[in-house]
C-alpha cells in the first residue's frame, strides 16, 4: 500500500510473527528492474527475508529496514489468471490473520499452494488452502451435517446468506445463497491440506467445475465467520463461475464420485 512519494506499508506473514504491518522507507525509489537479488521488489506473493524492527505498541507500525527475495516468483506473474487466485490466497491469509504460533505452518501451506498453481492448472491446491485456513483460523467448516437439525447431510446441501454453515433441504429458507451437490460435499470433506497433497503429477485429473463450486462454498463461508468482505471473490468467481455454468448437471442426476483429494 503506497503511503508517500517514497515509502510503502507493507503486510508481511513471517515464520514465528504472524502477520506484521511495517513501514517500508524509500522502497518505491528502487527501479523495478535491477540487477541486485538484494534489491528485488518486495511486491505481493514474493517469499523471502526480511530484517525488521518491531512496533512499539499494538496498532502501530513496525520498520522493515532490509530485505532478501528468496523467489519473486516470475512465472506466476506470467499469468493473469493465476496472479488472482493467488491474490485471493494473500485475501484470505490476512482476513485469517495467523496467530505467531501458526504462522510457519501457513507460510508453509502457502508456498506450496502457490508452487502448485504456478507450475500446474488445477485449483485443487487452492480449494485446498481455502479450507485449511479456515480450520487453522478455528473455523472449520461442518460439511457433514445440517446446522440447525443436526441430521448427516444425505443429499444436496444450501448455505444462506444470514446464517453461518450448511443446511439440510428441510431446514433451508429461502434465503440461499448456494446450493451445493453432496458430491462436492463429501470430496471437499476429504481434500487434505496443500502440503499433505500428492505431487500434482500424481494426483487424479480434477473436475473444474467441481473446484469452483467447492471454492464458492468456502468463500462463502469464511466471509460469515470472518466478517470479511474478502473483495477479490467475485473477480475471482466473475472469471471461473463460467466453468460451472458450463458443466452445470440437470436437476436429479444421480449420485456421482468426484476427486478433489
Ligand atoms: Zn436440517
Amino acid at each position: 500500500m503506497d503511503f508517500s512519494e517514497s515509502s510503502q506499508i507493507v503486510t508481511l506473514l513471517a515464520d514465528g510473527c504472524g502477520l506484521v504491518s511495517l513501514i517500508a522507507k524509500g522502497i518505491r525509489k528502487i527501479p523495478k528492474k535491477t540487477s541486485s537479488p538484494l534489491m528485488a521488489p518486495l511486491d505481493v506473493l514474493t517469499t523471502g527475508q526480511v530484517v525488521f524492527i518491531p512496533a512499539r505498541q499494538p496498532g502501530q507500525l513496525g520498520v522493515l529496514t532490509a530485505w532478501d527475495v528468496t523467489d519473486h516468483r516470475p512465472n506466476l506473474r506470467r499469468n493473469y489468471q493465476k496472479i488472482l487466485i493467488s491474490q485471493v490466497l494473500a485475501e484470505v491469509t490476512m482476513a485469517t490473520g495467523p496467530s505467531d504460533d501458526a504462522a510457519g505452518d501457513v507460510l508453509r501451506q502457502l508456498d506450496r499452494t502457490i508452487s502448485d498453481l504456478t507450475a500446474h492448472e488445477s485449483l485443487r491446491p487452492f480449494v485446498a488452502y481455502l479450507k485449511y485456513a479456515a480450520a487453522a483460523a478455528g473455523y472449520a467448516p461442518d460439511l457433514t451435517c445440517c446446522t440447525r437439525c443436526k441430521a448427516p447431510l444425505h443429499s444436496n446441501a444450501g448455505m444462506m446468506h444470514s446464517t453461518v454453515g450448511l443446511f439440510c433441504d428441510d431446514c433451508c429458507g429461502s434465503d440461499v445463497a448456494i446450493r451445493v451437490e453432496r458430491r462436492i460435499l463429501v470430496a471437499l470433506d476429504r481434500l487434505p491440506s496443500p502440503c499433505d497433497l500428492p505431487d500434482p503429477k500424481l494426483q487424479p485429473p480434477s473436475d473444474p467445475a467441481a473446484l469452483v463450486q467447492a471454492a464458492h462454498l468456502l468463500f462463502i463461508h469464511l466471509r460469515a465467520v470472518l466478517e470479511d468482505r474478502l473483495r477479490l471473490v467475485e473477480p475471482f468467481l466473475h472469471l471461473f463461475e463460467p466453468v460451472v455454468s458450463a458443466n452445470r448437471p440437470a436437476r436429479n442426476t444421480a449420485y456421482q464420485e468426484v476427486t478433489l483429494p
